[in-house]
């Protein structure tokens, strides 16, 4: 249009446009809420593009229970999180496999989903008559989409054999659900008057996964929660894991990665409430999103600062501590030590630890991986006999990171951890459950393959040598059939 001149005015053009819209659950199918509108998600948007794989689906709205309505669900829900964490991360950070990350709606028959490096997956399975598509539900999607953040903030925890760090991806993953809620406005005014402001109690907001919970209490009883999957509002004290049995029903603490990372998740989310309380006494919405943003800021300066060891919850909950020091000069120090002392993550001693004067100057903060040559010093070789693959030896990343900060979580016996213990009860685990993916390797008459259950892992000849990679974090039960 040429300079000075208007285009009349008509009345068309006075008339704000239609935005095109579609219709997005805030958290879960079986939440107790119903779809929104909600504009729609550019999914290719840079840093942390997605693109779903297969044909794509008119934006409009569309006929909720149908494959076009969960086609928009899910792009909105990745979209959200996808766009949380891009504005908190340092600027260069990119997806694992690329610029990109791949997104399988519905990979086949199976109530599971799963990232496993190359994209996200979900699948579908019908349950006492009913069909859940886990990647209908955005707690699920935010879930996964959380390792995915994860791996690209400290993609040197893919590998390390320890419970405690790859039960942290798993609450990490919660997190990531937790607080890409937290940026619907409609969900937080949800939850501010379901818990009358007390965000420390169990809400839409803490369970978490309420239909794949659902279905899994129909096929395996006591394999979820009793309302949801997990619930970020719990009672779950800290132990040292090597004293937890490997599996068991949901209502008991294991040595199982998702059923450990309700230890940590609960204690965040009850320092996430204390954030809150701390600012004010009646939150509004506006508090909360400005909460859910300084814990995501906390997460994303602490986790790459925090050694990769056998009590890794202690080390990250440590750096939180720090960097509230450092980015909001401890406005949230009595939150976050509270949460986290009473849940046993930090013990009493070390929360003083951390927050002594002095204390973040005298240990030398890097960030990612450490020094050069620090895989070397991760790298274990431990004998193969005991599980099956007799006469190898098997090549695992050891939690052997340099402490910054001499702090423990609360249970006496850790001074005995050593990180070749944590790496073999790890292993042990993965035997015992059957996640390792023994391929052909070892004798026929010795190894141990468990057909049935889900690989997380692999062994991948290398000279001689056996190492032990992870292949997915898989996010669905391990039922035996
Ligand atoms: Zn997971």
């Amino acid at each position: 249009m040429a300079k000075g001149r208007r285009k009349p005015r008509t009345k068309a053009a006075t008339k704000t446009p239609l935005r095109a819209a579609i219709l997005a659950w805030e958290d879960d199918p079986r939440s107790g809420g119903e779809p929104i509108r909600r504009p729609v998600p550019r999914l290719g948007t840079a840093p942390l593009a997605l693109a779903i794989r297969g044909a794509a689906v008119p934006a409009r709205l569309h006929r909720r229970g149908t494959r076009e309505f969960r086609y928009w669900a899910a792009a909105e829900a990745l979209r959200r999180a996808a766009d949380f964490w891009s504005a908190l991360l340092p600027q260069d950070t990119s997806w694992q496999p690329g610029p990109t990350l791949g997104v399988v709606l519905d990979a086949g028959v199976d109530l599971n989903a799963y990232y496993d490096r190359r994209e996200l997956a979900f699948f579908h399975d019908t349950v006492a008559r009913t069909t859940v598509y886990t990647g209908e539900s955005p707690d699920v999607l935010c879930h996964e989409l959380g390792h995915a953040v994860l791996d690209a903030l400290r993609p040197e925890l893919w590998d390390a054999m320890s419970v405690e760090v790859a039960a942290f991806h798993e609450a990490f993953g919660d997190i990531s659900a937790l607080l890409a809620g937290l940026q619907l406005p409609s969900l937080r005014r949800a939850v501010l008057s379901e818990t009358g402001g007390r965000t420390g109690r169990s809400s839409r907001l803490s369970r978490l996964a309420e239909q794949l919970g659902w279905a899994l209490r129909q096929t395996h009883p006591g394999s979820a929660e009793p309302d949801c999957l997990r619930n970020a509002v719990n009672a779950f004290f800290y132990r040292a894991p090597e004293t937890l049995p490997p599996s068991g029903p949901s209502a008991l603490l294991t040595a199982e990665p998702h059923s450990f990372s309700r230890v940590f998740t609960g204690g965040w989310f009850e320092a996430l409430a204390g954030m809150l309380a701390s600012r004010t006494t009646s939150p509004t919405e506006a508090d909360l999103v400005e909460v859910s943003l300084d814990a995501g800021r906390l997460l994303v300066d602490a986790i790459p600062a925090a050694p990769i060891v056998a009590d890794y919850y202690s080390q990250v909950a440590a750096h939180l501590i720090e960097s509230d020091t450092v980015l909001f000069r401890g406005r949230y120090r009595d939150a976050l030590k509270s949460a986290l002392v009473r849940r046993g993550i930090l013990s009493l001693r070390a929360a003083s630890t951390v927050t002594r004067p002095g204390a973040a100057t005298r240990a030398r903060r890097t960030r990612g991986p450490a020094a050069a040559g620090a895989d070397q010093t991760r790298r274990l070789s431990l004998s193969a006999d005991e599980f099956g693959l007799e006469g190898r030896v098997l090549i695992v990343e050891a939690p052997s990171e340099a402490r910054r900060f001499e702090v423990t979580a609360a249970t006496e016996d850790l001074g005995s951890r050593t990180p070749e213990q944590d790496a073999r009860r790890f292993l042990e685990y993965l035997f015992r459950r059957g996640r390792v993916d023994v391929g052909t390797h070892g004798p026929v008459e010795t190894r141990i393959a468990h057909p049935f259950a889900r690989k997380t892992h692999e062994l991948v000849l290398q000279a001689q040598d056996l190492t032990l990679v992870r292949r997915t974090f898989d996010c669905g039960f391990d039922p035996v059939s």
